[in-house]
Parts: structure tokens; C-alpha cells; sequence
């Protein structure tokens, strides 16, 4: 255990997501190593330490492999400026986690080239690639450790202050102080079960603290009571300030953190524009707003065009 610490820091939050998939426990025991099947490259582009944080994707094809002859993405482009916010939505099976999954090089596009500060990503190497990206998944792991140990696998070398400033800045400090030890509470499954906005927030404290250029957030389906919401939306401008962003979004306020929304539809890009532009074009992007958002969205539409 002691020998993956390192890197179960570093992806901690894809694990979420690759447990529901096809293959999760050999794919979780491959994040687990520094191994990687993808191939490096033998003579590898260094990345400057700091990176500016731009995102191509260039005609891109893929198939995943389980399903040789279904399209899960077909002649996907997009470029994202390096700090530009970009809301992904679209149906279930739509292909937005796999817009992650290439960007994170989990597996290679069959057709096309996925371009990270204009570099190949088949020129990186993919583990230290992947050092300047941060994922936020859906539902986060929270491990049998201390609330303190949970924020801390963002970037094990930070130190306890590090870590409560992190808690401070993503609205997990003040549930974390209320618990019955404080930052040295057990969580996970032996220990205090968080609820749903809990588990959020402490997952954006995480990635507050690892402080990627590039963040990948693949926001939660489930209800939050009106204070979590908030408190989460809150956290949110704090880990998307000052860093390139794609964030699946199924949230009205989220979409509306977005410089421009991408909507998808069976692997391609269908719409693009911002929220009034889209909710104007009345088409899959209305209907899904009326869904996801209710009444939320056209009452933000009228707000919009009122003021
Ligand atoms: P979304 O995130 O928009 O719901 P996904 O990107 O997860 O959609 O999936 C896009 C398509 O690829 C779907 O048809 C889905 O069933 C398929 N798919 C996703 N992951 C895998 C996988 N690991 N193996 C095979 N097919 C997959
Ligand atoms: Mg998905």
C-alpha cells in the first residue's frame, strides 16, 4: 500500500468513474501502479512544469475496444483557449465521458489528434501528462481514512494547513470542524458516511489542493438539498478560477459558469453556443434544459432577457 500512495493521489478521482465501467477491476488495479498500457512514446515532449492549458481535438474517431464496431465518437472536434470554461451536455450514451476518457489517454483515438498546448498526446509521456490534469468524477471515492487523509490524496507532499485551506476554499471546512473529530473523523465505510454534497465538496477540496491547469469535472446527477447546492456551487468558481475547464454539467448553475456549452449527440457535436443563444435555437438543447433544469431554465431565460 505504501509503494502506491504517490499514485493513487494522482487518480484517485477517475477510479469512480472506471469502477462502473466494463473491466473495473483490472482497470483499477492499472491506475493503482505507474503502469500504463498506453505506450510512452521513446523520445517523450517534456511539458514546461507550467503548462498553458489548451485542448484540441482534431476529427477525432473512436470505437472502445468491447465494441469494435459501434462509433462512440465520430469526426469530434473542438479547441478550448487555455482558461476558457466549456459545459459538455447531452443525453445518457451521448459520448461526454469519453471526451475524458481520450483527454485523459486512457485509450487512443482511432482517427484524428488530440492536442494538449499544441502538442500530440501521442508525443507525452502519458503519466506525466496526466500530472497537469485534475478530475472531479461524478460520484468520488471517499477512503477509510481520516476527513484530513481523504484531502490530502490530492497531493500527498501538502501539509495540514495546505489541506484545511483547500477544505476552506471548496465550503468542506465548516461540515469537517462539526464532525465528531474534526479533520481526524474516520469516513468510509467503517467510519461517518457523508452525504452527497459532502462527498462533492470534499472531492473539489482534493482538487483545490493537486491545483491542475487543466480541470475535467463530471458533475453529480443527484438532488442536493438547497444549502448543499450552494455550498458546492460555491466551491465550484473556487476550483474553476484560473484554469481551463470541461465540466459535464446536469446543472442549470453550472452551465451558466461556462464560456460556451458543447452539446452532444451520439458521439458528435450537435449545437454549440452559450445558454440563451442555445434555449433561442430551440433544439436538443432546449428540450434537454426543460428536462434536466425544469422550470429553472426558462425562468433564468426570462431573468435573462428582462435584464
Ligand atoms: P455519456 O457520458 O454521454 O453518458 P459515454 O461517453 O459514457 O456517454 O458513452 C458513449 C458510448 O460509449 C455509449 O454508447 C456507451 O455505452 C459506450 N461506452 C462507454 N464506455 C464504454 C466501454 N468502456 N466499453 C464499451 N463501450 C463503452
Ligand atoms: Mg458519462
Amino acid at each position: 500500500a505504501v509503494v502506491v500512495a504517490g499514485s493513487l493521489g494522482a487518480f484517485s478521482e477517475v477510479i469512480g468513474d472506471l469502477q462502473r465501467a466494463a473491466g473495473a477491476t483490472e482497470r483499477l488495479l492499472d491506475l493503482l501502479s505507474t503502469e500504463t498500457d498506453i505506450a510512452s512514446p521513446e523520445n517523450p515532449v517534456a511539458l514546461p512544469d507550467k503548462i498553458s492549458g489548451a485542448i484540441a481535438f482534431e476529427n477525432v474517431d473512436f470505437n472502445y475496444p468491447a465494441r469494435p464496431n459501434q462509433s462512440a465518437m465520430e469526426q469530434f472536434s473542438i479547441s478550448v483557449k487555455a482558461g476558457e470554461k466549456v459545459a459538455i451536455v447531452g443525453p445518457s450514451g451521448a459520448g461526454k465521458t469519453t471526451v475524458f476518457q481520450l483527454l485523459l489517454r486512457y485509450y487512443d483515438p482511432l482517427k484524428g489528434v488530440i492536442r494538449i498546448d499544441d502538442v500530440a498526446l501521442t508525443d507525452l509521456d502519458p503519466v506525466e501528462m496526466r500530472k497537469h490534469l485534475g478530475l472531479v468524477s461524478q460520484e468520488p471515492v471517499i477512503f477509510s481514512n481520516s476527513a484530513l487523509e481523504n484531502i490530502r490524496y490530492g497531493r500527498p507532499d501538502a501539509s495540514d494547513a495546505e489541506v484545511m485551506d483547500a477544505a476552506r476554499a471548496a465550503s468542506a471546512h465548516e461540515f469537517i470542524k462539526e464532525l465528531p473529530e474534526g479533520y481526524n473523523t474516520y469516513l468510509g465505510e467503517k467510519g461517518v458516511r457523508l452525504s452527497g454534497g459532502q462527498r462533492q465538496r470534499l472531492a473539489i477540496a482534493r482538487a483545490i489542493l493537486r491545483n491542475p491547469t487543466i480541470l475535467l469535472l463530471d458533475e453529480a446527477t443527484s438532488a442536493l438539498d438547497a444549502e448543499s447546492e450552494r455550498a458546492v456551487q460555491l466551491a465550484l468558481d473556487n476550483l474553476l478560477e484560473g484554469r481551463t475547464t470541461l465540466m459535464i454539467a446536469h446543472r442549470l448553475a453550472t452551465v451558466l459558469k461556462a464560456d460556451r456549452i458543447l452539446v452532444m449527440e451520439a458521439g458528435r457535436i450537435v449545437a454549440s453556443g452559450t445558454h440563451s443563444d442555445l434555449i433561442a435555437q430551440g433544439g436538443l438543447y432546449a428540450r434537454l434544459a426543460e428536462l434536466q433544469f425544469g422550470g429553472e431554465a426558462a425562468l433564468d431565460f426570462q431573468s435573462q432577457a428582462a435584464s
